[in-house]
């Protein structure tokens, strides 16, 4: 058996696979717009400068230093070609391959809201979030210097869903204020400083159990937290953000954790596509029509055992690379390619210090409190690439857990940091398009 591969995307679908061929005789080329792997359930650690970039971005050539069969290239995909198993390269270049792997993960969805996308702050990326983290530091900045600024929205930071990633980064948000601010800046009026999470749903973390949704409210409440539920995000501007219920709020940091859709190349590279603008794909994961052309992850409409679409999540992505990997290697020898089986290890989500909720297995076994943070700690440590980084992550917790101190907390996207407080521009893309 040997063939080639293209793999597009090098997150946890794009890994999976690319790891399960780099043991066989197969040609793999992993293609990325970044060098590196980077670690999303970390990310709102890395906004609120709890762990730094080197903790949870791993170069893709050091993670296939030693598989000589994978090539990394470093590239934009602007186009794919799915007939001819291709893709195209900013700048040109094309790859292809025997086979193709479409693992490029998501985006997020704005939904048409307006001024989302130019003043939103999204959390998908480690620029994402280094992004938001220098907004933070702006912002903090800003009030150190001018505690009038509280007036203007300084210290309101205003999160738009309740899923897991809002609410994991509402309760790092609102702990950094309660807990480490003070420290480093004393005397900021923290006792001023609001977050709040805005969800068009009536409960947070929905898709956990009841007894998961009353405990998260609790803790962020207890925390500070000002939950507004069942109302959505009208308008988001440069200094305030408008509910569809007509409430107005002063701010200059909107975190966009309001909802995700396949990553921009998907779209355009006429593949079937349905929830979510992710790619369907049959029950071996490849694509209807295309039979060499497989899709995986968050781009994807993953299948579980009773058909229905599985969620977004890291195991689903890495789960499913694999076995598409599985699938690729039958077909290079003939055999017949088998139906994507899913382990279900259960879903956790982290609400702060010693505060997370799990259901793990597929039975759905409940911890809350503790215990669930703790393994909350273990399976993320657990789940990232490289010992370096697994060593460094549970080094930088137990730090940041008895120090209460944020080395990371360094600015480094001058744009996001830099704020126009005499500027509150609502200006939408749609409204240029019109205005053109
Ligand atoms: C903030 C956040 C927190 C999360 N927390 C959890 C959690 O606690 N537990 C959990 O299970 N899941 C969590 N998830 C979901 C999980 O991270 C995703 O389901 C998973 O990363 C999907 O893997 P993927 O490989 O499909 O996509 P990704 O990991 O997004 O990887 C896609 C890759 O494709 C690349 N790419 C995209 N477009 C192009 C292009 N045009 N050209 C070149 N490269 C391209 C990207 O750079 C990226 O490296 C979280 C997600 C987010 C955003």
């Amino acid at each position: 058996m040997s063939g080639s591969v293209v793999v597009v995307g090098g997150g946890f679908g794009g890994l999976g696979c690319a790891h399960r061929l780099a043991h066989h005789d197969v040609e793999v080329t992993l293609v990325d717009r970044n060098d590196y792997h980077q670690f999303q359930p970390l990310l709102y650690q890395l906004a609120t400068a709890q762990v730094g970039v080197a903790d949870i971005a791993r170069p893709l050539r050091g993670v296939f230093h030693k598989a000589k069969s994978v090539r990394v290239v470093t590239g934009e995909v602007v186009a794919i070609d799915p007939a001819q198993h291709r893709v195209e390269l900013a700048g040109g270049t094309t790859l292809d391959g025997d086979v193709l792997v479409i693992a490029a993960g998501a985006q997020p969805n704005f939904f048409g809201t307006p001024g989302a996308a130019e003043h939103a702050f999204p959390l998908y990326s480690v620029e994402d979030a280094e992004r938001l983290r220098s907004r933070m530091l702006g912002l903090l900045d800003s009030v150190d210097r001018d505690p009038a600024l509280v007036d203007k929205g300084a210290l309101t930071i205003v999160i738009v869903g309740a899923g897991a990633t809002g609410v994991e980064a509402a309760g790092a948000f609102a702990e950094t204020l309660k807990d480490i601010v003070p420290h480093a800046y004393p005397g900021l009026p923290v006792d001023r400083a609001q977050v709040v999470v805005v969800d068009r749903g009536d409960v947070v973390l929905n898709g956990f159990s009841e007894r998961a949704h009353d405990y998260a409210t609790r803790r962020l409440q207890a925390d500070g937290v000002d939950l507004r539920l069942g109302v959505g995000v009208a308008e988001v501007g440069s200094a305030h953000v408008e509910l569809t219920d007509g409430t107005e709020l002063a701010t200059h940091l909107v975190i966009w954790a309001g909802g995700e859709k396949a990553a921009g190349v998907v779209a355009d590279a006429g593949l079937p596509t349905g929830r979510g603008g992710r790619v369907d794909v049959d029950a071996d994961l490849t694509v209807p029509g295309f039979v060499d052309v497989y899709a995986v992850g968050d781009a994807a409409n993953v299948p579980g055992p009773d058909g229905t679409v599985l969620p977004q999540l890291g195991s689903v992505a890495q789960q499913s690379g694999r076995w598409a990997a599985k699938n690729i290697l039958a077909g290079f020898d003939g055999e017949e390619r088998k139906p994507f089986d899913y382990h279900d290890k259960g879903i956790m989500a982290m609400i702060g210090r010693n505060a997370a909720v799990a259901e793990l297995g597929a039975d759905r076994h409940e911890i809350h409190g503790p215990l669930a943070f703790a393994a909350w700690l273990g399976v993320h440590a657990t789940l990232l690439e490289g010992s370096r980084q697994k060593l460094a992550a549970l080094m930088t917790w137990g730090w940041d857990y008895a120090s209460k101190k944020r080395p990371h907390a360094l600015v480094d996207r001058p744009d996001a940091y830099a704020i126009d407080w005499d500027d509150d521009d609502t200006t939408s893309a749609a409204d240029n398009q019109a205005g053109d």
